[in-house]
């Protein structure tokens, strides 16, 4: 029994240990001489990190109720004491760099097509026609960042935005199926939300940085699929567009923070103009994706998917500044995206 007991403490002092290395508890503040009470005001708006207070700006901090202009100002001071000014040398940028890890699509060719996978404290972006595999390749990646991989790689949890109502948890049973894991873990595994409107998505978010905040280096992927749908429905016509484009600026800064604060790979699907006669585009080439330069410059990974013959799809990288304009085949099986036999 004794020893049970001093395995789970070993256990929880490697979590701290960890832990600490990734990002700063925003409870050090007390020792900066915020109140408690105060801190846990800032948590409840989904600040939950040190990190995650020099995110927000002022004005934004003094929105969240109790904290008046006087605070927020000791709490930047206090943070700022903590960071020692935020600079770092290359090679110290380089050692954080090594934490970012690469989660397997489930098809090596695709893998290849972006660097090796699906890359951590970043955005990546898919999109396509309808049917072109979207949503197929969401659910595989629910189940693939779950396995170990390689480079110490050690699996973790997943959380799913879903705006269009089209996550299957049978999906996932057969994904499990395929990769040899148990189903009901790996459903245990995924946290599901269903967003109603842009404003119910972009209040979730606060729900995920709690929730990544609380079982730190737990999870390791967000899924939203797809990014623009309520968007697209809560603002209309031109006159609604500048609007609806702020919005949304404010939505990917957030998932681009989350992805570097608590080190997760954020994945986002993405629809296309079908009719850009109809959509009031001014995008004249109807194979684009929606969202304009907003989402074009908060995507680190673009990729377009195509259909192919029967199962397979083609994904080809989109406007990338650093990587070649190659194309990947793969195919939707029944577990999951794979490689397609040609
Ligand atoms: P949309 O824009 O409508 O959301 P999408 O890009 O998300 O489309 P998906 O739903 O990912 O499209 O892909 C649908 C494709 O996946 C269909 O061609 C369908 O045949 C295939 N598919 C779905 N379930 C299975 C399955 N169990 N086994 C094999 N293929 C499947
Ligand atoms: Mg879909």
């Amino acid at each position: 029994m004794l020893q049970g007991d001093q395995v789970v403490e070993e256990f929880d002092q490697d979590d701290l240990d960890d832990d600490e290395s990734f990002f700063q508890d925003i409870d050090m503040l007390q020792s900066q001489g915020i109140n408690a009470a105060d801190l846990k005001k800032l948590k409840q708006a989904g600040i939950c990190t040190v990190k995650g207070v020099q995110m927000t700006t002022r004005k934004r901090l003094c929105t969240i109720k109790g904290i008046s202009e006087a605070k927020m100002e000791k709490i930047k001071e206090a943070c700022a004491k903590l960071e020692e000014g935020g600079f770092c040398t290359a090679l110290e940028f380089a050692d954080k760099r090594k934490a970012v890890f690469k989660l397997s699509t489930g098809s090596s060719e695709l893998d290849k097509l972006v660097g090796g996978g699906i890359e951590s404290m970043s955005i990546t972006e898919v999109f396509g026609e309808f049917r072109s595999g979207k949503t197929q390749l969401s659910h595989t990646l629910c189940v693939s960042t779950q396995m170990p991989g390689s480079n110490g790689y050690a699996g973790g949890k997943v959380i799913f935005l879903d705006t269009e109502n089209t996550f299957r948890p049978d999906r996932l049973r057969d994904i499990a199926d395929r990769f040899g894991l148990d189903q009901s873990a790996v459903l245990d595994n995924v946290l599901y939300a269903r967003a109603y409107t842009s404003e119910h998505q972009f209040e979730l978010l606060d729900f995920v940085a709690a929730k990544f905040h609380e079982e730190p280096g737990v999870f390791k992927l967000l899924v939203v699929d797809s990014i623009m749908a309520l968007f697209r429905v809560d603002f209309s016509g031109r006159g609604e567009l500048a609007d609806r484009q702020q919005k949304l600026a404010q939505m990917l800064s957030r998932l681009q923070k989350i992805s570097e604060e608590f080190n997760v790979a954020v994945f986002i699907t993405n629809q296309m103009t079908a009719d850009p006669g109809a959509t009031m585009s001014f995008q004249a080439d109807p194979k684009k994706p929606v969202g304009g330069h907003i989402l074009a410059h908060a995507s680190t990974t673009r990729i377009a998917l195509r259909k192919g013959r029967g199962e397979l799809r083609i994904a080809k990288i989109y406007d990338s500044p650093n990587m070649p304009e190659n194309e990947a085949t793969f195919a939707i099986t029944a577990g999951g995206i794979a490689d397609g036999k040609e």
